[in-house]
C-alpha cells in the first residue's frame, strides 16, 4: 500500500476513534491538462486598500476569464478573497486588511484561496514603509495558519513598482502568477511571498494551456518520485521532455519516457564526463532545451559525529557539485535564451534538520546558486529559482520512521503531507511563459511547513 493511501487510512481510523486530532481536508488538485477557461465560474471577492492600483485591472481581467466578481456579498461562499495591499504605505492603512478579512473570511470555501498583492518598497524608500510592506508578510503567514485547516491557502504576492504600474507587465507577470495561485494546482502552497519582478522583459502573449508546446526540458532524477511527476507535468503541457536517470533506474525511466512520448538518458550525473555526454545528448537529438531540472538528489543521514566522510561527499556531489557542473555545461551549450532552470531545494536547506547536516548544506548550496544563476543570466531572459518541497510522500520519505513521518504531515497548516504532483505543478508554473515574473527566488511548496518558516 502506498504510503498516501496508509495515511489516508490513519485518517479514517482517527475519524472512527474520534481522537482529538484534526483530520485533513482531502485537497482538490488538477485533473487533467491545464484549459485556458480553467477560472470560468470562480467566485472572487476583492477588497481594495485606499489607492489600490490593482483592483480595477483585475476586476476587467477576472470578468474576461468568466469569474464573478464581487457579487451577492452576502450570500456566496467565495472560492478565493483578494486583498489589493498596494495602496498600504502606512501602519494605521493595514487597518483596512483587518476590516476586509474580519468581515470575510468565514466566505471563503473549504480550499479555496486568499491572496494578498502588496507593492514592493525598494531599498531606498522609508524604513516605516518597508516595514509596513514586511508586516504584510506576517499577516498573511498567520492568516494562512489560521485558515489551513480547512484546506485554505493563503499568500502574498508583491509586485515591483513597474508589474504594478503598468498594464502590460500585469498581463505578463501578474495574471499569470495569479492564475496558477487561484487554480487547483497550487493547492499545496501555503504561507508564500510571491515577489514578480521585472528582470525579465514582457511577452507580448502569455499562454495558459498548452504553455510548453515547442519547449524542451531535461528532468535529472526524472524515472521517480517528484522527477517522474515533473517529467509527466511538463509534458501534460506540451513539452518533448528528456527523463535522465542513473543506469540502475533504466526501467522505471523507460516507463515515464514511454508513456510522456519523452526519451531517456541513463548517466550517473557525478560522473566526469556526464556534462559532456548530456551536451552531446542534446546537440544530437534537439536544437537546445528550454527547461532544465535539477532534481537528482540523495539523502546520506547520520548526526556529524556518526558521518562518514563518504556520506558527507556522497550526498554534496550528487546534490550540488555535479548538479552545478551540469548547470554551467548546459548554460555553455545547449539552454536557450529565454530559458528556465529549477533546482529541487528542500525546506532542510532553508531550517537545516537533524541528522541532516550533509543534506541541508547541499540543499542552501543550491537556494544561493539559483539566485546568483538569476542575475547571471537575466541579460538572456532565463530565469532561475529554487524549489523547496516540505514532506512529500515519495521513497524517500516512505523510509523515515512512522512518527517522524506523521509528524512532517501534521506540522503544516494543511495537516497533511504533499503529492509530487504538487511540486510539479509548481515547476511546471516555474517553467512556464507565465513564470516570467518570478526569479531568483525559492519557492517553498510545504502546505504552510512550520519547519523552515
Ligand atoms: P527519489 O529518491 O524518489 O528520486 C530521486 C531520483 O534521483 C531517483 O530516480 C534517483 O535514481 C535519481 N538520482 C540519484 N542520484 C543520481 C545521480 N547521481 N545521477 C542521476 N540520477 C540520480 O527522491 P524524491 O523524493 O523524488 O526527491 C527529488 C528531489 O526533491 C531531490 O533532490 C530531493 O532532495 C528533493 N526533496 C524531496 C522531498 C521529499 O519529501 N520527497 C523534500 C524536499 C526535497
Amino acid at each position: 500500500m502506498s504510503d498516501y493511501l496508509q495515511g489516508k487510512r490513519l485518517q479514517k481510523i482517527i475519524k472512527m476513534l474520534r481522537l482529538p486530532i484534526p483530520t485533513p481536508v482531502l485537497l482538490k488538485r488538477q485533473d487533467g491538462a491545464i484549459q485556458e477557461d480553467e477560472l470560468r465560474g470562480y467566485k472572487l471577492l476583492i477588497g481594495r486598500s485606499r489607492g489600490g492600483l490593482i483592483a480595477e485591472p483585475l476586476e476587467a481581467w477576472g470578468k474576461a476569464q468568466g469569474m464573478e466578481i464581487n457579487t451577492n456579498l452576502n450570500r456566496y461562499k467565495y472560492n478565493a478573497l483578494l486583498w489589493d495591499a498596494t495602496g498600504v504605505e502606512t501602519v494605521e492603512d493595514l487597518v483596512q486588511g483587518y476590516d476586509f478579512f474580519h468581515e470575510y473570511i468565514r466566505r471563503t470555501m473549504k480550499g479555496g484561496r486568499i491572496l494578498i498583492v502588496g507593492k514592493e518598497a525598494g531599498a531606498k524608500s522609508a524604513a516605516s514603509l518597508q516595514a509596513t510592506v514586511q508586516a504584510l508578510e506576517g499577516f498573511s503567514r498567520a492568516l494562512a495558519k489560521e485558515v489551513g485547516g480547512k484546506g485554505i491557502t493563503c499568500q502574498l504576492i508583491l509586485l515591483d513598482a513597474s508589474v504594478a504600474e503598468k498594464e502590460k507587465e500585469l498581463g505578463h507577470k501578474f495574471y499569470p502568477s495569479l492564475h496558477f495561485l487561484l487554480s487547483k494546482r497550487s493547492a499545496f502552497i501555503s504561507g508564500q511571498v510571491f515577489r514578480l519582478s521585472k528582470a525579465v522583459k514582457p511577452l507580448v502573449q502569455v499562454p495558459i494551456a498548452g504553455a510548453l508546446k515547442d519547449k524542451v526540458a531535461l528532468v535529472t532524477g526524472g524515472a521517480q518520485g517528484i522527477g517522474a511527476a515533473a517529467a509527466r507535468t511538463l509534458a501534460r503541457e506540451g513539452a518533448s521532455v528528456i527523463v535522465l536517470d542513473i543506469p540502475q533506474a533504466v526501467d522505471k525511466a523507460a516507463t515515464v519516457a514511454k508513456e510522456i512520448g519523452g526519451k531517456t538518458l541513463l548517466l550517473d550525473i557525478t560522473d566526469k564526463e556526464a556534462p559532456d555526454k548530456v551536451v552531446r545528448y542534446i546537440q544530437e537529438h534537439f536544437e537546445g532545451i528550454d527547461i532544465l531540472v535539477n532534481n537528482a538528489g540523495i539523502t546520506r543521514d547520520r548526526t556529524i559525529a556518526k558521518m562518514s566522510k563518504e556520506y558527507w561527499r556522497q550526498a554534496l556531489n550528487v546534490n550540488l557539485d555535479a548538479t552545478i557542473r551540469l548547470t554551467e555545461a548546459l548554460i555553455a551549450n545547449g539552454l536557450r535564451d529565454r530559458g528556465r532552470v529549477i533546482g529541487l531545494s528542500s525546506i532542510s536547506g532553508i531550517a537545516g534538520n537533524f541528522g541532516q547536516t550533509n543534506y541541508s548544506a547541499s540543499k542552501a548550496g543550491m537556494i544561493g546558486y539559483m539566485e546568483a544563476l538569476a542575475k547571471q543570466l537575466a541579460g538572456r531572459q532565463i530565469t532561475a529559482n529554487a524549489i523547496a518541497p516540505g514532506f512529500i510522500e515519495t521513497k524517500m520519505t516512505a523510509n523515515l520512521p512512522f512518527f517522524v513521518k506523521e509528524g512532517g504531515r501534521r506540522l503544516s497548516n494543511l495537516k497533511q503531507g504533499g503529492l509530487p504532483q504538487d511540486v510539479a505543478e509548481g515547476i511546471c508554473f516555474l517553467a512556464s511563459p507565465g513564470g516570467a515574473g518570478m526569479t531568483g527566488q525559492t519557492l517553498r511548496i510545504c502546505g504552510g511547513s512550520m519547519i523552515g518558516a
